[in-house]
């Protein structure tokens, strides 16, 4: 396209490509970007533009839905960079912000998470109720991009950024770059998205006559370890994991408990890794030896093929399925290629999308391997296989220590997945291997939380939910507080099977009773009589107490499973708010949003 052709004798606006023009929304994005640029540069004959007045700058909203602190991080990142570039920009959590308001802005980028079962992050549930639940303002001045994190493992991956992106548009705001749907390993998509937002972004700013401060418009090619508020951490992360020592590998339940509870104590000796009692520990496993070469049998591969690696590096199969890549859960790739090949046509017929239900009930308690077997008339090349494969992914942990009571540990508490199905017996990747296989080397690297911590002023009360290896983060809570001497009063309620054989530390817990450290310990155990007891009930029968607690400007912590648990301990909650209370059930609904709003309500659950 001919610059020339493009400058006029009038002054005339950039034109826009419809949404209906024949190009991909990437495509047309970048185009108008540019068209923006080029409408907006000097024509032949005109006077230059002046200057923007130095205090000119292109705002750019930066939001973020955050559960676990990932998207707060990259969002915070993402607004460094955009200053960097001579943007006026600033993170802020989607809790902050109201429809009204940004329907007064020009540009907006938002990093989101997906919670649960294709839920919005808590910090943005309200927004995500006002963009999509009718009544909301036209967002015709704004200009958009989205970029999604989720995991692949759950049907509906992404779909809260997936909403917001719908929702914007569907308001008359104008998507300037595609969104991106980043998986657990988010990085790369991320910076791709981030480089790309920034060319369309850069070119609509220069239409403006406000060139951001890199002439060229690239956005700076940050590496996570070069991120600004990464600058603190150091050389390890998790591209670049320490490769740890295993100091201890102890049992926590016992006798013939129904579960298999470890407690792990790592060493950072020599890292330089720190962290904060509520952050995270990100493990990378191996799989299973004997899983792999049942893998290999089922491909009828001696394990010495030449395949590729994710990184690009070629690796003989056997490590690469040892090492690189997940070879427990089958993914879709591989279930279409399997079907499309395989002489049996059960399997294409179960991927009809009509029969759901049948696929899900056989992939039920299936692997890789039992697809392997039962369509063995599928052939797969080993490049083929391992190309059909999700690179093995780090598991995170909650950290059960505080380093203050710890210097230079990691403690973790981790339960082993085993169980048997289709008469073979099935491993949990990363808990089965720091179970089983970790013996000296653990790759590991912090995964920092940016909510999920005690109370800044160490007189304030805690009344931490724990049941399970959920109680890790709160021992951690506990020994951080007594390490700087908090004087504040700590109220925990652990639940578990059965008190003789899951009464994770036990002795811990009484020993901190018995010096006042631990003011209230509230047990649940579900299986040591006929009805279940669960931790709320706990809850209920404490109401009085609880309320005073809350009242006295206790924080209320919860960590453990997501799917039940954690919602039926919000719905304790608020009915121990009503019934002590006395509050309604409106008013023990604001009740709580306060609490959240405050940052004295915060779960750490999955
Ligand atoms: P669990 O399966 O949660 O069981 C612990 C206790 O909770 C058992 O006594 C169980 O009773 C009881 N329980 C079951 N349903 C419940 C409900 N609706 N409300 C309250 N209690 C209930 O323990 P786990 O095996 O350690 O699993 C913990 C779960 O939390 C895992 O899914 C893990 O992934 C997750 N987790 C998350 C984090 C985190 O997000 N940071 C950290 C640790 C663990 P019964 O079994 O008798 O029903």
């Amino acid at each position: 396209m001919d610059k020339t052709s493009l400058t006029t004798s009038t002054p005339v606006s950039a034109p826009f490509i419809p949404d209906h023009a024949p190009f991909t929304p990437a495509q047309r994005a970048w185009l108008n970007g540019f068209l923006a640029a080029i409408f907006s540069a000097p024509r032949a004959g005109a006077a230059a533009p002046a200057p923007p007045p130095a205090a000119t700058k292109v705002k750019v909203c930066v939001l973020f839905g955050s559960e676990s602190g990932n998207c707060e991080a990259l969002a915070k990142r993402l607004a460094k960079v955009a200053q960097g570039k001579g943007y006026d920009a600033a993170a802020k959590g989607l809790d902050k912000i109201k429809l009204h308001d940004l329907a007064k802005e020009k540009y907006a980028l938002f990093v989101a998470s997906t919670f649960g079962d294709g839920e919005p992050p808590e910090n943005a549930k309200e927004f995500h109720a006002a963009l999509l639940g009718g009544g909301a303002p036209r967002l015709e001045n704004l200009s958009f991009s989205i970029c999604a994190l989720g995991d692949t493992n759950y049907e509906k991956f992404c779909q809260c950024g997936k909403d917001f992106d719908a929702g914007l548009h569907a308001l008359g705001a104008k998507r300037i770059f595609e969104r991106a749907d980043c998986n657990v390993d988010f990085e790369e998509t991320f910076q791709q998205w981030q480089e790309g937002v920034f060319s369309v972004l850069d070119a609509m700013a220069k239409s403006e006559g406000v060139a951001p401060a890199s002439a060229n418009g690239a956005s700076p090619k940050l590496e996570p370890e070069q991120a600004p508020e990464a600058a603190a951490t150091l050389a390890y992360s998790r591209k670049n994991p320490f490769l740890a020592t295993l100091l201890t590998n102890r049992k926590l339940t016992s006798g013939d408990s129904a579960k298999e509870t470890r407690h792990y104590e790592i060493s950072l000796e020599g890292s330089g890794l720190t962290y904060e009692a509520g952050d995270a520990l990100g493990v990378f496993p191996t799989n299973c030896p004997a899983l792999v070469e049942d893998v290999l049998r089922a491909l009828n591969c001696d394990g010495e093929e030449a395949v590729p690696a994710p990184d690009g590096s070629e690796a003989p199969l056997r490590i690469a399925l040892t090492r690189h890549y997940e070879i427990n859960k089958a993914p879709p790739p591989l279930l279409q290629t399997i079907a499309e090949r395989s002489a049996d046509k059960t399997l294409r017929d179960m991927l009809d999308p009509s029969a759901k239900d049948a696929l899900k009930h056989y992939l039920w308690g299936r692997e890789v391997v039992d697809l392997l077997v039962d369509f063995a008339s599928a052939k797969l090349s080993a490049v083929e296989f391992v190309g059909l494969l999700k690179s093995l992914q780090p598991r995170l942990y909650s950290i059960s220590s505080s380093l203050k009571a710890f210097p230079n540990q990691v403690h973790l508490t981790v339960a082993a997945v085993r169980y048997e199905s289709f008469g073979r017996k099935r491993k949990g990747v990363c808990s089965t291997f720091l179970a089983d296989r970790a013996n000296g080397a653990v790759p590991v690297f912090i995964q920092t939380s940016h909510s999920f911590r005690t109370p800044r002023d160490g007189g304030t009360p805690m009344i931490m939910v724990g049941p399970g290896t959920g109680v890790a983060p709160f021992r951690a809570f506990l020994h951080d507080r007594r390490a700087t001497g908090a004087k504040g009063v700590n109220w925990l309620f652990f639940g578990e099977q059965r008190a003789a054989t899951d009464f994770f530390y036990r002795d811990e817990f009484d020993a901190m009773l018995a010096d006042g450290h631990l003011t209230k310990l509230s047990t649940a155990f579900s299986r040591d009589q006929a009805e279940k007891v669960y931790v709320q009930h706990r809850m209920l029968e404490h109401a009085a107490d609880l309320w005073k607690w809350l009242q006295d400007g206790a924080h209320f912590y919860v960590c453990g499973d997501a799917t039940r648990m954690a919602k039926d301990v919000d719905a304790a909650l608020h009915s121990v708010i009503e019934t002590a209370g006395g509050l309604s059930r409106d008013d023990a609904e604001a009740y709580v949003q306060k609490l959240k709003t405050d940052k004295r309500y915060q779960r750490d659950v999955y």
